[in-house]
């Protein structure tokens, strides 16, 4: 893993939102979201960002994805940065770079049945056309777990963890390098979870993909993830190996995380995280640079 090469390279990444102006139409108020974020992941890695909700992950997947343009700093893919490019410019990588997210109802048109959600993106990007199309999105159904006769079925007649794996094909029928699954768990049954998971892992293998897996709790990402990154209130406080992250916490953030999925009763949890107490401020005069601890375990100062 740690020969291959570096598919994506965030470098002190800042995505600050405006919650007020004065009349002159100037900034009165800074929500810093992503304040200064840094990390990489190689080609056919899982990188697993997890952190309490708020604390910017979507916004990092989303300025990933291009959705957003970022207030400061650079995102490379593949060697080129896709932060000052145009959207005719940004096209290809918008093929190579897909998504999936954590409500599969609201992402998929209701009017549209099967074959024309999964076509979608591939008319975008013009792969494929007619027959041969609709035979890779057969073949494609049924590596989800889906069947042939799903094609002219519509998103109301497929249950939670079915409509996911609609979204899944229809990331995976432009044959992207990269997916950002934020949160792609979180809304299904806890026994469907696990499935979704080890079918993204079968996924990963067979096409060579490469993971930003975005999770608010750190019990299933563990198993995908090869490396963890811990967000809080817009920064990275720690990276590491996904065992020796668990094994061998170092940030009182990360600590505190932790104990909280040992701890059954969620409002108790949520009690223990911050009585644990770490509480730095939201845009306060933090170093963005991590200390490496030990070779490749990187933790914020605390
Ligand atoms: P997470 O995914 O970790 O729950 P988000 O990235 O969604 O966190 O949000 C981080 C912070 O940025 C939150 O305080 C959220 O309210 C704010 N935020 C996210 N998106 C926007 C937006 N489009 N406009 C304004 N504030 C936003
Ligand atoms: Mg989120």
């Amino acid at each position: 893993m740690s020969e291959s090469k570096i598919l994506v390279d965030v470098k002190n990444l800042k995505k600050h939102f405006s919650k007020g102006k004065d009349i002159w139409g100037r900034d009165t108020d800074v929500l810093k979201a992503v304040d200064g974020v840094s990390f990489q992941i190689r080609k056919g890695e899982t990188f697993g960002l997890v952190g309490e909700s708020g604390s910017g992950k979507s916004t990092v997947g989303r300025c990933l994805l291009r959705l957003y343009d970022y207030t400061d700093g650079e995102v490379s893919f593949d060697g080129q940065q896709i932060g000052g490019l145009g959207e005719k410019k940004l096209k290809p990588f918008r093929r190579r770079i897909q998504s999936i997210f954590q409500d599969p109802y609201s992402s998929l048109n209701p009017g549209l049945n099967v074959l024309e959600l999964i076509s979608e993106p591939m008319k975008i990007h013009g792969t494929h056309q007619g027959e041969d199309r609709k035979e890779i999105i057969a073949a494609l159904l049924e590596k989800v777990g889906l069947k042939r006769e799903h094609l002219y079925r519509f998103p109301h007649e497929f249950s939670g963890g079915q409509r996911q794996r609609i979204s899944i094909a229809r990331a995976l029928s432009v044959r992207p390098e990269f997916v950002v699954c934020d949160e792609p768990i979180s809304a299904l049954d806890v026994s469907v979870q696990a499935q979704v998971v080890n079918m993204l892992e079968d996924l990963q293998a067979e096409f060579g993909l490469t993971y930003l897996f975005i999770a608010h709790d750190l019990s299933m990402v563990r198993h995908i993830s090869d490396r963890i990154g811990v967000m809080y209130a817009g920064r990275l406080v720690e990276v590491a190996e996904s065992d020796e992250l668990y094994e061998n916490p170092q940030h009182p953030y990360t600590q505190a995380l932790l104990s909280s999925i040992l701890e059954p009763d969620p409002k108790k949890a949520g009690q223990r995280l911050s009585q644990n107490g770490y509480t730095a401020k939201r845009g306060g005069e933090g170093n963005s640079e991590l200390r490496e601890v030990s070779p490749g375990h990187f933790v914020a100062d605390f």
